[in-house]
């Protein structure tokens, strides 16, 4: 671990500016995971700037177009919990329940959420090769432990996957992600604010260096009457995704109109195949559609010597959490809070 100096800015322009002219600088919200990075050796901040000082728009607002804007800032907590959410997003609401514990959803923001790294555990061990954390020292994981690791989207570089609940259903719901920089504001449709690893697995995400998530907009589509968010995991507590599915229905009697489906646990960012989406218009609403869904949705999958049991496992998960959506109150195991 290494001494860092600790700043506060007062507005977004003053922590863009340190950011830009300060080399090793680095943005602080919660502090959950990019503490954990510093004290694990990985990271060596000069400097941490802490934007919760910033000024701007701080909770929710609703849109006069129905749309609703989250603020970066908030907490995980505040956001699953908002009247908002609950009512008019239960799947998102769902999906940020089911990660971490009470304590670190207390802690953790809407930004640093999706700017969250893999929980590879070659990438944590700093006396391990990791394409993530130096680029081209080469990738442990392939030949060795690799059960938590990606079933979609892998490069020969890096097989990580990105560990977020919250971004499944954000992924789902279509969120458009806010940010701000030196050279203005911009937005970033969520299928393209995550990357998959290619040749640069070093770069999870679209972030510009210096910029700050703002906002995270939500259409007026909610999907609140037919959602489900299942995660699969070794325990009920603390742990990641070893498969998650975020699936939003409309319905019209017992046919599906509109389908959302969103995988987590299996790839290096939320992964959603629009194929699979549009065959279910018009279908049933029932296993039989959901598990030609699936197929369509882990066609390309390939496990590796640890994680083959994922591609099955991710299978049944969409067909459980598509009949789950047809009775959200229903609340079967793998979809309570986590504890
Ligand atoms: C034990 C444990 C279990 C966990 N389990 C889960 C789980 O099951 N599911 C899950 O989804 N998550 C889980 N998490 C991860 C947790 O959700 C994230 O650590 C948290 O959301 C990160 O938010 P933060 O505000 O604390 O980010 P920080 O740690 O403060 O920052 C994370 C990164 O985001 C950057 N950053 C933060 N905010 C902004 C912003 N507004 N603009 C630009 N950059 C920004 C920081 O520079 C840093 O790089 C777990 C964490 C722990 C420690
Ligand atoms: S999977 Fe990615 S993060 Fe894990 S060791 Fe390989 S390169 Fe590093």
């Amino acid at each position: 671990m290494n001494n860092f100096d600790y700043l506060h800015p007062a507005t977004a322009d003053e922590a863009f500016d340190k950011s830009n002219t300060t080399d090793g600088a680095v943005y602080v919200a919660g502090g959950t995971n990019i503490i954990d990075l510093w004290k694990y050796d990985l990271l060596h901040p000069s400097v941490m700037i802490d934007l919760n000082g910033i000024s701007g728009e701080k909770g929710i607002k609703e849109n006069e177009d129905g749309s609703v804007l989250l603020s970066a800032l908030m907490t995980n907590a505040e956001t699953a919990y908002h009247p908002v959410i609950e009512g008019r997003y239960p799947l998102l609401s769902r999906g940020i329940l089911a990660g971490a514990s009470p304590q670190i959803r207390n802690m953790a923001t809407n930004g640093g959420n999706l700017l969250q790294r893999t929980r590879c555990y070659y990438f944590y061990d700093s006396n391990s090769p990791c394409n993530k954390r130096l680029p081209g020292s080469g990738c442990p994981a392939r030949e060795g432990y690799n059960r938590i690791h990606a079933i979609l989207g892998a490069s020969e570089q890096c097989i990580a996957v990105f560990p977020s609940d919250m971004c499944v259903a954000l992924a789902a719901l279509d969120a458009t992600v806010h940010v701000s920089g030196l050279t203005g504001n911009r937005s970033i449709g969520f299928e393209d604010f995550h990357r998959l690893p290619g040749d640069t697995p070093e770069i999870d995400n679209n972030l510009k260096y210096g910029e700050v998530i703002t906002g995270i907009e939500l259409p007026a589509k909610g999907f609140a009457k037919n959602y489900a968010y299942l995660k699969l995991r070794d325990r009920h507590s603390y742990a990641f995704a070893l498969v998650s599915v975020a699936i939003a229905l409309e319905l019209d009697e017992n046919h599906i109109t509109e389908a959302r489906i969103a995988l987590g646990g299996v790839a290096h960012k939320p992964w959603r195949i629009k194929e699979a989406e549009e065959m279910l218009k018009g279908k049933s609403a029932d296993a039989a559609s959901f598990a030609d869904a699936a197929d369509i949705i882990l066609a390309g999958a390939q496990g590796f010597e640890h994680n083959h049991f994922k591609i099955e496992l991710a299978k049944r998960a969409v067909i459980r959490c598509g009949l789950m959506a047809l009775e959200p109150e229903s609340q079967l195991p793998g979809a309570q809070p986590s504890l």
